[in-house]
């Protein structure tokens, strides 16, 4: 793939998603957070501000990280309770610490902290992004991380790959920008294998793509290079860009976003999914499953059509009519998600019959669709 492509792709960049990893902005030595790394970075990207005039969001992890380190708690090995608890503290750490360093700059920033609780309802998704335009327009730079000290497993957004190509997403930017420890993906693990190539470019991130990402590991965050490739993906469907750089080396950012150079870059797709099919498919976590026949899945993929409960062979979950179930072929993959129209109990009651019978068998019929077509989107890449 071309430079030239890259650099065409750039031109039309206004706002970036710029996700900085605890593994870059820890010192590396256990001292906790660098202040050095962060103020190094915060200076390449005013400048970057300034002369591109690019709206940055920033997504940063290193909480867990600083937090433990001012507790003196080994990392490694903790609750994860105290890793919440570690999260309190150190959050005040990073958020003081790039408030001063943008202020030494003459740039304010805003903090926002959120569950996957709080964008998987569409109300608060959309009160979110309206917060994300309001800093914009006030010239508030958005610092984001997860809400470490609230979230759970239901709730949690995992990592901070995550939780960046979810924000790309709320704020509206054209780039996802993720800063590693690593210089980008590798045709094997760097750390294991001094022969390693770096993949500078991804078009489609296929079956080989993510074997190679599952095999290397990040030390510091949660997130090693497998969280980066579905992060990309969430990003890349929705249109945007995902760019893996290495946070460590100087000038990466400018280097990156002045020449397109270095890192892995991941091409979007060109027909770009609808924001709210996107929220659908690629932000909400599904709390069930629907096995279907073949014949079903066709109909789905190829005819375009709503999801009827004739074809369902299977129902997996607890989960209430509006909640996203995922669509699982007889192959056992996924192929698509959508909001379902009636409680697993219902469908318990109805799968396999025909929608003329759902009234006899229900006692009752909401609706002829279990998932109806504007509200299933196609995730199998
Ligand atoms: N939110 C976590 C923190 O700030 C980091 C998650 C991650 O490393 O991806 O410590």
């Amino acid at each position: 793939m071309s430079m030239e492509k890259r650099l065409g792709i750039l031109e039309g960049i206004k706002r970036v998603v710029i996700k900085i990893g605890s593994g870059v902005l820890s010192s590396g030595d256990g001292r906790g957070l660098s202040v050095e790394t962060l103020e190094r970075l915060v200076g390449d990207i005013c400048h970057l501000e300034a002369d591109r005039r690019f709206q940055v969001v920033l997504v940063a992890s290193g909480a867990v990280m600083a937090g433990s380190r001012m507790l003196s708690l080994k990392q490694e090995h903790l609750s994860i309770p105290i890793k919440q608890a570690c999260a309190a503290v150190g959050q005040v750490k990073l958020i003081n610490s790039f408030d001063a360093a943008f202020a030494g700059r003459g740039k304010k920033v805003g903090q926002i902290l959120l569950t996957h609780d709080d964008i998987s309802n569409r109300r608060r998704y959309l009160n979110a992004r309206n917060t994300m335009t309001s800093l914009f327009n006030l010239g508030v730079l958005p610092v984001i991380n997860e809400n470490d000290s609230a979230a759970v497993h239901e709730i949690k957004f995992g990592d901070n790959d995550t939780l960046a190509a979810m924000v790309t997403s709320i704020a509206d930017a054209d780039l996802l920008l993720i800063l590693s420890d690593v210089d980008g993906l590798f045709d094997s693990d760097p750390n294991k294998n001094s022969s390693a190539k770096l993949i500078e470019d991804v078009s489609d991130i296929d079956d080989d793509i993510k074997l190679i990402a599952g095999e290397s590991s990040s030390t510091t965050g949660v997130g090693g290079m497998k969280s980066k490739i579905i992060a990309a993906q969430t990003a890349c469907v929705y249109g945007i860009p995902t760019w893996i750089i290495s946070g460590k080396a100087k000038d990466s950012i400018a280097r990156a976003l002045r020449e397109g150079k270095g890192g892995t870059f991941f091409h979007p797709r060109e027909k770009k999914v609808a924001r709210r099919k996107h929220w659908i498919g690629h932000i909400l976590k599904p709390s069930g499953r629907l096995l279907l026949d073949d014949g079903a899945k066709k109909a789905v993929i190829d005819s375009g059509k709503s999801l009827l409960p004739s074809g369902i062979k299977h129902v997996d979950g607890r989960f209430e009519s509006g909640e996203s179930v995922s669509l699982i072929g007889e192959d056992g993959k996924e192929f698509a998600r959508g909001l379902v129209n009636y409680h697993a109990f219902e469908l318990e009651k109805i799968k396999g019959k025909r929608s003329d019978k759902i009234e006899a068998l229900l006692g009752y019929k909401s609706y002829d669709e279990v998932i109806h077509r504007d509200d299933l989107v196609l995730t199998g890449f």
